[in-house]
């Protein structure tokens, strides 16, 4: 079985590496789980699911992230995909004039080993397949990545690139995004037809709500850079009838 395993991390902005965002986090993924990260605002929860992936603009100070055991930290952001790492981001680009069957079929095509050719008859195969399983309409691949998309249509389109992908480790930050409730949907209907025992998923969200529909394993508080405490999908319902100040008293008191 794969395990993800975050310890004891610290991370800080590349250009500020003597200040700390993330400060000795620790957390263990296994293929076959959702953690659910919830926190307040600028705690680092971004941050955290950006290092992770590789970013440029954040750098590992201390600790190590592991796949399998193994230290993903040399590696760069492609050979982290290659991996199995997908972060979906929170705040997609635009690609005017960049269909989305196109921009999918170079994301998989960047998964392959060098020399290797995707194959564009099994390729359409494969994305129609997926589509079905998604129960995405066929005309929505012709459209531009992005451009004009309602909060919805960006989510079905970093859903649908998640399954094309098929990571072991999908890292999901849906914080401050304004998903309304068909948003939502997509969301949670995407990952729950995901669900199983090849994919582990770190689920990081501001909405109690969405926990209603993607029922994690686990869910962790983080709060200053580290994960202060750790529950079932019940903490999260204590969380938001009693919100975060109930977090801090408790760490308070310690
Ligand atoms: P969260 O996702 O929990 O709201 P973030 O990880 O986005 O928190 O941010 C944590 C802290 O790091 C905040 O104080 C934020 O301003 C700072 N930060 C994160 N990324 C950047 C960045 N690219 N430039 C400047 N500050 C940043
Ligand atoms: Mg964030």
């Amino acid at each position: 079985m794969h395990t993800l395993e975050i310890r004891d991390l610290f991370v800080a902005l590349t250009d500020q590496p003597d200040k700390p965002i993330v400060k000795g986090l620790n957390l263990t993924i296994k293929a076959g789980e959702i953690h659910a990260i919830m926190g307040p605002n600028g705690t680092g929860k971004s941050t955290l699911s950006k290092a992770i992936a590789g970013h440029p603009g954040y750098a590992i100070t201390g600790g190590d992230v592991l796949i399998d055991g193994k230290s993903i930290l040399e590696m760069e952001p492609d050979e982290r995909a290659r991996a199995g790492i997908f972060l979906a981001f929170q705040y997609p680009s635009e690609i005017p004039g960049v269909s989305i069957a196109n921009f999918l079929r170079a994301a998989v095509q960047a998964r392959l080993a060098e020399g290797e050719e995707l194959d564009a008859t099994a390729y359409y195969k494969r994305l129609y397949g997926k589509m079905d399983m998604l129960k995405i309409d066929r005309k929505f691949t012709s459209r531009a990545v992005n451009d004009g998309f309602s909060g919805g249509e960006k989510k079905r389109c970093e859903i649908l690139q998640m399954a094309m992908l098929e990571p072991t480790f999908a890292l999901m930050d849906e914080t401050d995004s304004g998903l309304d409730i068909d948003a939502l949907r997509i969301v949670a209907d995407g990952v729950n037809t995901m669900r199983g025992p090849k994919l582990g998923v770190l689920l990081i969200t501001h909405y109690q709500r969405l926990l209603d529909y993607i029922v994690p394993d686990q869910v962790h508080v983080m709060y200053d850079g580290r994960i202060v405490k750790t529950g079932d999908k019940g903490l999260a319902l204590e969380l938001e009838a009693k919100g975060y100040d109930w977090v801090k008293k408790e760490l308070a008191a310690v």
